[in-house]
């Protein structure tokens, strides 16, 4: 399929007004999304749906998330220049993308070798700077910790402790916590060495974050 770029553009344009409607209301998130190409982050047969507000199927079983559950997340995130964020679950590469975008230094890992080498490649043709790891993210990255900010793009059954220990004092982390069918998105803010703060929002679906602090591969 051979498309207008233009064309693409003005699909996320589009797509950018329809997260406005539906309450998205950070402009720098909304701006983001509007100058990241979905499209290339999406299976080549599903280039043509990269713009329809739905998660799509990627390779290895695994999916990219919704462009409103991005947004979603990214605001609640509510990151800063320079902020360093680690993301657990890199999949497609989209949000971390979002988030390099932001101006995030990003560390991103994912337990799948195929989906991480393909992200490594798509960075390196959009030049897009973050760090990619592969291997078990339930545990965070403790050789690079304290964060000032940590997402997790897979649902947990629980928050994992390691991922707390790893933010920094003033530090957030949004989970999507629940069973393995439905899950509520949760903030954490850590408040001091030993205080968290946890506020559930809203209810979202995800596939399972597998691991060590997560759920058992069956
Ligand atoms: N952030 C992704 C994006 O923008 O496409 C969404 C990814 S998908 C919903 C969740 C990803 O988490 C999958 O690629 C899956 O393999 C990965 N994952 C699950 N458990 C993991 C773990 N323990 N460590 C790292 N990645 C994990």
């Amino acid at each position: 399929m051979s498309v207008n770029p233009k064309y693409f553009l003005e699909q996320r344009i589009i797509l950018v007004d329809s997260l406005r409607r539906k309450g998205i209301k950070d402009e720098r998130v909304l701006t983001a999304i509007e100058k990241v190409p979905r499209e290339i982050f999406v299976p080549a047969d599903q280039k043509d749906r990269a713009y329809i507000d739905n998660a799509l199927p990627i390779e290895c079983g695994q999916s990219i998330s919704q462009p409103y559950t991005v947004a979603y997340m990214t605001e609640l995130l509510d990151t800063f220049d320079g902020c360093k964020v680690l993301e657990i679950g890199t999949g497609s590469g989209y949000q971390c993308a979002i988030l390099s975008v932001l101006g995030c230094e990003v560390f991103s890992i994912e337990r799948i070798e195929f989906l991480h080498n393909k992200v490594k490649k798509i960075f390196a043709n959009l030049n897009i700077k973050a760090r990619l790891f592969l291997g078990d993210g339930s545990k965070g990255l403790p050789e690079f910790a304290p964060f000032d900010r940590i997402i997790v793009t897979a649902a947990a059954p629980d928050i994992p402790s390691s991922l707390i220990n790893q933010l920094k004092i003033g530090g957030k982390l949004v989970i999507p916590v629940g069973s393995r069918n439905e899950q509520i998105m949760t903030l954490v803010i850590r408040s001091s060495t030993n205080k968290y703060e946890i506020i559930r929002k809203d209810s979202f679906r995800f596939v399972p974050l597998i691991g060590e602090e997560g759920w058992s591969n069956e």
